[in-house]
């Protein structure tokens, strides 16, 4: 009986230090490491962002079909609460709070003195989360083999307090690693069919480049 209930109890700590690490999408129902998913809270019958606490919610892939794959009905269904929304709002608020996070990423990693800024820099050094500028030239870009394009250099330059930046790294560690998180969501939640013609369209780039 006794030792019954001690392996109960082992049970339940080991359970419970597992969800502290691993948490299961609700749409492919695998289990994940939680710096590769995305925890959702049910607020107010919608859907919203939101890191860990009390609120009811569920956790989904860092994976754009996992993603696409939210749907009321099933977060109504694990959660228990009723929930509406329209997956394309959801999707361009996600990606907006992702664009967010990863700027203010960038701002906090050039307060902190971390920030390597610029082409040059970048390449002389390895590992962290490289951010290109979405309007990089290519030869930069061809330097930059493990960077990942994102918004203007403008608004880069703006995020980390200077000027035009054609490329930044955040240094490995924990801000590295939740910049590389935000910047998965903000490529896994783009819109579909019309995010590079209308990006570029957006920040003139393509009438720079051809010029
Ligand atoms: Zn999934």
């Amino acid at each position: 009986m006794t030792a019954r209930r001690t392996n109960t109890k082992a049970r339940e700590a080991a359970t419970a230090l597992r969800n502290e690490t691993e948490r299961t999408c609700v749409v492919c129902r695998a289990q994940r490491e939680a710096s590769g998913m995305v925890r959702l809270a049910v607020r107010a019958g919608g859907l919203v962002l939101a890191a860990r606490g009390k609120e009811r919610g569920v956790s989904v892939c860092l994976a754009r079909a996992c993603l696409e794959g939210l749907a009321p009905k099933v977060v109504s269904k694990v959660t228990g609460l009723p929930v509406s929304f329209e997956l394309c709002t959801l999707l361009a608020d996600l990606h907006a709070a992702a664009e967010a996070r990863v700027l203010e990423m960038v701002g906090l990693a050039r307060r902190t003195g971390t920030l390597v800024a610029g082409v040059d820099e970048v390449h002389g050094g390895e590992g962290g989360t490289v951010i290109l500028a979405e309007d990089l030239a290519a030869r930069g870009e061809r330097r930059l083999p493990d960077g990942r394009r994102f918004v203007s250099g403008a608004r880069l330059g703006h995020a980390a307090g200077m000027g035009y930046l054609g490329a930044l790294r955040i240094p490995s560690g924990p801000l590295s690693e939740q910049a590389a998180t935000w910047l998965s969501l903000w490529y896994e939640s783009r819109p579909s069919g019309l995010d590079r013609g209308d990006d570029a369209g957006r920040f003139g780039s393509v009438s720079q480049a051809s010029s």
